[in-house]
């Protein structure tokens, strides 16, 4: 009989300790996913359709392949149990509040059918419990968090791939309903909305040993130095092929300590670090994407305004920094982390909507998109968060503009009537006398700020 390994956010072959250990076994081994994800967080739903079809094609080159089942895993894990008499299910732990629950109700039910579950670490450096003070608390603040995380070292060295795996071949007419590998990249083409995406990205463990020693080869001696430019390729552009475990941190890591040393190394792990540090406030705070982690902001005024939240989603704030961001996201499924910090502040201080709103727009339309660093981010960004920048701290567009992209070349290539005007007023349109096609500010700068003052420190009463 076989066993099972059910993969979720890891569709990779090399550094997969589920994969390894279930092909140890020495059982033939049935690859599977189970759909299971929300129909609207789109770009997201457009990853796992690509990367669904090639792992699957990466998984029939060895002679096997990826079954692919329709949700509720509740339902359909156990059916397969039965079906194919597997004798263990392996899977890597995922860290988000359902997932957790989805997974924890399983494993019960399947060892009280006598079926064992064997999960396994991979996703991060630290499991989100392990990282703790001496009194056993979560850290609540990034810096002592990473320093104590990096004093307990890295156990784990990445794994290889197997070299062989044993396929089980299970007769499909015992098995549940199975969906075909490729539906869902169909179902995405058809919405007509996925050019951008489908130029911008490969879904899979190859692309991302890529786009890795692309990285370390270059842009990783002046990360510390560039990474805030959009217009420079400086950063790693990881993040997806990390949320969708084409590639792990142990691996990142591995590959980064053994260049030559440079100064941009310590500030990149700490960027993954950060990542470490939101899926461990995650952990804590299950409510970290929908509910303010300072509940004072409860009370906050947010503006309900259904323009200035669609111009702001479709890039025609009149901001040209926010406004290329944000069609950047709409075109890619990503966008530049400085970037990201600017338009997001736009939302919440200049037009006052709640964070929520900028949430759920982000998880709606970026690649990368998970539930710690969306939402640890954007409360960060808000003020709500646990170590956040304070509110009253507003992020000026057009200083942030003119420092981060002076030469306006980001700007040109996301927003293209701006692509005529001199490098000088190309942050400020409207002072040039405007473009053809290109709105004016829908706020201005003094007003917003204004307002999201007194909105704040009406919050705190008078003073
Ligand atoms: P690099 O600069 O190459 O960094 C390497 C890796 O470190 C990234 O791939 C990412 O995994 C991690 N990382 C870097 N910065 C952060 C950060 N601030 N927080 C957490 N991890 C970080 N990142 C996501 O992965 N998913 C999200 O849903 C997400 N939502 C965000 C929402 C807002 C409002 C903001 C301001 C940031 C958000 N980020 C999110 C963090 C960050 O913008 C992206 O991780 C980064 O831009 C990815 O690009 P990169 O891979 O080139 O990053």
């Amino acid at each position: 009989s076989p066993v099972i390994v059910w993969f979720r956010h890891d569709f990779r072959l090399a550094d997969n300790a589920a994969l390894t250990a279930a092909v140890e076994t020495g059982a033939p081994v049935l690859c599977i996913h189970i759909l299971e994800g929300a129909a609207d967080q789109v770009a997201a739903r457009w990853w796992l359709g690509r990367a669904l079809e090639l792992f699957d094609a990466a998984l029939r080159q060895r002679g096997g392949g990826l079954h692919v089942f329709d949700g509720p895993a509740m339902q359909v894990l156990p059916a397969l149990v039965a079906a194919t008499g597997a004798r263990a299910v392996f899977w890597n732990r995922r860290y988000d509040p359902e997932g957790r629950e989805t997974d924890t109700r399983l494993k019960a039910l399947l060892k009280a059918g006598g079926t064992p579950v064997q999960s396994f670490s991979g996703a991060l450096l630290h499991e989100p419990w392990t990282v703790r003070t001496r009194t056993g608390q979560p850290y609540h603040v990034f810096g002592a968090y990473w320093r104590a995380a990096c004093q307990m070292g890295h156990e784990r060295s990445p794994l290889p791939a197997p070299r062989t795996i044993a396929f089980a071949a299970p007769d499909p007419g015992c098995l549940p309903p199975m969906v075909d590998a490729g539906a869902i990249g169909r179902e995405m083409r058809a919405t007509g909305w996925t050019d951008g995406l489908e130029a911008a990205w490969r879904p899979d463990e190859e692309s991302a040993q890529a786009a890795l020693a692309r990285f370390l080869d270059g842009p990783l001696e002046e990360y510390a130095r560039d990474r805030d430019f959009p217009a420079r390729p400086a950063t790693s552009c990881l993040s997806p092929f990390l949320r969708w475990g084409h590639v792990t941190p142990a691996q990142i890591r591995e590959a980064a300590v053994a260049r030559p040393p440079s100064g941009g190394l310590a500030k990149f792990m700490a960027e993954l670090g950060w990542r470490e540090f939101a899926w461990s406030v995650l952990f804590t705070r299950p409510e970290l994407a929908s509910r303010n982690l300072r509940p004072e902001f409860d009370a906050m005024p947010w503006r309900r305004d259904r323009d200035g939240l669609q111009a702001w989603a479709r890039g025609r704030t009149g901001y040209p920094l926010v406004d290329a961001g944000m069609r950047q996201l709409w075109r890619t499924g990503w966008m530049h982390n400085r970037v990201r910090m600017v338009a997001a502040s736009f939302l919440v201080k200049h037009l006052l909507i709640d964070w929520r709103e900028g949430e759920r727009w982000f998880a709606r339309t970026l690649v990368d998109y998970d539930p710690a660093s969306n939402g640890m981010n954007w409360q960060w960004v808000a003020g709500t968060g646990v170590e956040a920048a304070p509110f009253f701290r507003m992020m000026n567009p057009l200083i942030q503009s003119r420092k981060f992209d002076p030469s306006g070349a980001y700007i040109r290539a996301w927003v293209p009537e701006l692509a005529g005007l001199a490098d000088g007023q190309i942050h400020t349109p409207w002072l040039a006398g405007g473009a053809a096609g290109y709105p004016a500010p829908i706020v201005g700068h003094e007003a917003a700020r204004e307002r999201a003052l007194s909105a704040w420190r009406g919050l705190r009463g008078p003073v």
